[in-house]
């Protein structure tokens, strides 16, 4: 088992804040695009104001359950929500709606890579939430600005259990997470804009120990990498402690980007600090099995059903399921190519090299690629074709992502047409063996190596469009 220490080994648990993709807010009708100017997007039920009832989003419930089943939950037959007491000027009913003892769903897991196998990471619990308002401080040294647009967004909180021994399974079962809630449309997933949000628990304990040593919550980290960092960092400090004889205390600290250390911000708070009671302004909510298998019906192909489908299905490696599915339309991508086509390794292979490569260069999603499925599909069968070689493909390929012409066109208007005319090829042969009598004397002397060389100085005659196959062939006979 992968450990960070020889004498210690780390527990991580993590609870994830995901925002929902519902057009409104959880209690009240506002909208939650994001991006408004700040308090555009409020009314009397989202800002608290005395007298106001909340009534529940249905479609939020709906997106949290298709969460608890991806994720192989046990969704409760009813839950409730209950209030979070605390002060914080974003907060302006002075409690959050949350749930507490009884939750949407309990009991699942996710799967993550490592090392060629799988590991699963335990579910505690899903259950729903608003999120809180949003405190500015930029712009002015003395004063703070309050944004409420956000609060009442729905949120679902997802709480591992403490399954997780070194930083980089933490970042594993995040993208995981991030993953399915995007294969289910229901968070965008951005950590930088906080729509997908990570509180990192973390302690360290002897290795054989069985009881869980003292845990510190690290908040913060808006990104995979901060999330890695933060937990090295720890992870460190706590050991050093131990290492010095000391100990650790319960906290929460925050991971500051800057410096790369984690800070200490408060001494950990305790449920009762939040004198949870449950919420007297909404009915309990009972999910019925027929509710559940309605939502069930919604549920797209997820991530690990489609990897196993696809090594099934196109028989590719491993490694290339796992990259094609790493998204649904990078997925839907190939699969488009396939209809148009049928030779998968081919195509994972130029998906997974040059596609990926450029999307990245110019930074734009699969979606947007200005190469479209059918054109990449056609350009591989006339490579099978011998219409062009594979290194002809190359050029074509650039030519295609660059202005998205069909590879035909291309082919045509750059007259890079395959040469597999003999005569024409011929005449490179002998321009190649007159010029280069002594590599003809050592290749006829044994050295077969050379082979390679007269290729090479063909194909560099032809511009590159002889066809490699003609030109090997011609040569041998040629040289015997
Ligand atoms: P709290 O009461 O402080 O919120 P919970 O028991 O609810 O603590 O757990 C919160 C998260 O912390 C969960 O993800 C859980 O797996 C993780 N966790 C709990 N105890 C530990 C520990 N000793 N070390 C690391 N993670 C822990
Ligand atoms: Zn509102
Ligand atoms: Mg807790």
């Amino acid at each position: 088992m992968e450990r960070v220490h020889e004498k210690y080994e780390a527990v991580i648990g993590l609870e994830i804040h995901a925002q929902l993709l519902t057009k409104s807010k959880i209690f009240c009708g506002c909208s939650t695009k994001f991006g408004a100017s700040p308090n555009t997007q409020t009314c009397p039920v989202c800002l608290g104001l005395p007298g106001v009832l909340p009534v529940l989003n249905r479609e939020a419930v709906n997106f949290a359950v298709m969460m608890a089943h991806a994720t192989h939950c046990r969704i409760e037959p009813l839950c409730r929500f209950a209030r979070k007491n605390y002060f914080y000027p974003d907060l302006p009913k002075g409690y959050q709606i949350s749930q507490y003892e009884q939750p949407l769903a309990t009991g699942g897991y996710v799967e993550i890579d490592r090392d060629g196998g799988t590991k699963r990471i335990g579910l505690t619990r899903i259950h729903m939430e608003e999120d809180a308002g949003k405190s500015i401080h930029e712009g002015s040294e003395d004063t703070s600005l309050v944004d409420l647009n956000r609060a009442g967004v729905p949120l679902i909180e997802i709480v591992s259990e403490p399954d997780m021994r070194v930083p980089e399974e933490a970042v594993e079962y995040l993208k995981s997470l991030r993953e399915i809630l995007r294969y289910l449309d229901i968070c965008d997933g951005n950590m930088e804009e906080g729509s997908f949000r990570c509180d990192a628990n973390v302690s360290v304990r002897l290795v054989g120990e069985t009881r869980l040593g003292t845990k510190a919550e690290v908040k913060n980290m808006n990104s995979f990498r901060f999330v890695q960092k933060a937990l090295e960092y720890e992870i460190k400090r706590q050991i050093d402690i131990l290492e010095g004889g000391g100990r650790v205390v319960q906290e929460t600290r925050l991971w500051d980007t800057d410096k790369g250390v984690t800070v200490s911000m408060r001494s950990k708070e305790e449920a009762h600090d939040y004198r949870y009671f449950p919420e007297p302004d909404l009915v309990p909510v009972e999910v019925s099995k027929e509710w559940q298998e309605e939502i069930r019906k919604r549920l797209p192909e997820l991530p690990d059903e489609k990897r196993d489908r696809f090594i099934r299905e196109y028989d590719i490696p491993a490694y290339d399921a796992h990259v094609l599915t790493s998204s649904r339309s990078l997925a839907g991508f190939f699969e488009e190519c396939i209809k148009e086509y049928c030779k998968p390794k081919v195509i994972s292979n130029w998906i997974m090299g040059d596609l990926l490569r450029e999307l990245k260069i110019s930074g734009v999603d699969v979606e947007e690629s200005p190469l479209r499925p059918a054109q990449l599909s056609r350009m591989i069968q006339m490579m099978d074709e011998g219409i062009i070689s594979g290194k002809i493909a190359k050029t074509v390929f650039e030519e295609m992502y660059k202005n998205g012409k069909d590879p035909d066109v291309i082919v045509k208007e750059k007259g890079l047409v395959q040469i597999t005319d003999e005569g024409e090829i011929e005449g490179y042969v002998e321009r190649v063996i007159i010029e280069n009598p002594k590599e003809v004397e050592g290749y006829r002397g044994g050295k077969d190596r050379l082979l390679g060389f007269f290729v090479g100085q063909v194909m560099k005659l032809s511009g590159g469009k002889a066809n490699p196959a003609v030109v090997n062939e011609m040569l041998k006979k040629r040289l015997k």
